[in-house]
């Protein structure tokens, strides 16, 4: 995710969603001695992983309530564990690794849907898959993706695109928005960013964009001496204008401080603890080149 998208705390409140379907809440096996417990064990964690493979339950960080943010009207954003990508100006480094979050059940974040469905409704808002990268557990989103569109809600990812590939196209049937994080348009800018390649994200973008039925929000986090550089802002901006009529927002996000904390929390070293906000003028500069292609920005 972009994960600079305010000054909120993103992802935080951390509200549990339910109880982990398997955490190791098993019946005791008495006067069966530790092979027994052992053998439990191993029956839970085989139980554990077939559940995640079909996508019955996922690996959890956080969710919230938001409004105008991560898309239209009044969202439920659910934040999921696990990233592949390193920004170097990530909001929230806990969401990166997996196993920081809670096993939830799909059907338990469908029930909370079904429970906000009236006000999502009123306020044209819906589901927001984020992350961490959603796309790390795509059975997870499918069963999310599938549940909340029989419900007739909204729905919405929120993604760098770097694992488009495992974005089914009955997942993008699904699929009413994608927040495309476009993280530089030149590849060693992407690179030196994230630690990954930029070209998936590209691919898919051109992907969604070329199916005509899924709307898509650009996002593009700028960070001064990062991925201010003139020659770069124009090559998102071209690469996202040559998306056509999908794209109906651009959204520049300034870089600001506010993960810094959690990186040190995390005992990770953060590379940007001496980069300023960009200037009102830098910000200005930069909207003004997406704003040149005929693309709407905020
Ligand atoms: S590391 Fe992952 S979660 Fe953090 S900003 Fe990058 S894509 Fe988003």
């Amino acid at each position: 995710m972009t994960a600079l998208t305010d000054a909120r705390p993103t992802g935080a409140p951390v509200v549990p969603l339910g109880v982990p379907l398997v955490g190791g809440a098993h019946g005791r096996v008495s006067g069966a001695g530790t092979e027994g417990l052992a053998a439990d064990d191993e029956r839970a964690r085989s139980e554990r992983i077939a559940a995640v493979r079909s996508g019955e339950i996922g690996s959890v960080h956080s969710w919230e309530l938001v409004t105008a943010v991560d898309g239209p009207g009044t969202r439920m954003t659910t934040f999921l564990a696990g990233c592949p990508l390193r920004c170097l100006y990530c909001h929230n480094p806990d969401t990166m690794e997996m196993r920081r979050g809670t096993d939830v059940a799909a059907d338990e974040i469908l029930r909370r849907v079904a429970r906000y469905r009236g006000v999502m409704k009123a306020t044209g808002g819906g589901l927001t898959i984020s992350g961490g990268e959603p796309l790390m557990q795509p059975a997870f989103v499918r069963r999310l993706l599938r549940g909340a569109k029989a419900m007739g809600v909204h729905t919405a990812i929120d993604t760098s695109g770097f694992l488009g590939a495992a974005c089914t196209d009955e997942m993008l049937d699904n699929l009413d928005l994608v927040l495309l994080d476009v993280k530089s348009g030149d590849p060693d800018t992407y690179r030196r960013v994230t630690g990954r390649a930029l070209q998936p994200t590209l691919d898919f973008g051109r992907r969604v964009a070329d199916r005509g039925d899924t709307e898509i929000w650009v996002r593009f986090v700028l960070v001064p001496d990062l991925t201010d550089d003139e020659a770069n802002v124009e090559l998102v901006a071209e690469y996202v204008a040559s998306l056509g009529a999908a794209v109906t927002r651009v959204e520049v996000l300034p870089f600001h401080q506010m993960g810094r904390d959690k990186w040190d929390d995390l005992g990770m070293r953060y590379e940007l603890g001496d980069t300023e906000p960009p200037s009102v003028e830098l910000v200005e500069r930069v909207r003004g080149q997406f704003r040149a292609h005929g693309l709407t920005v905020f």
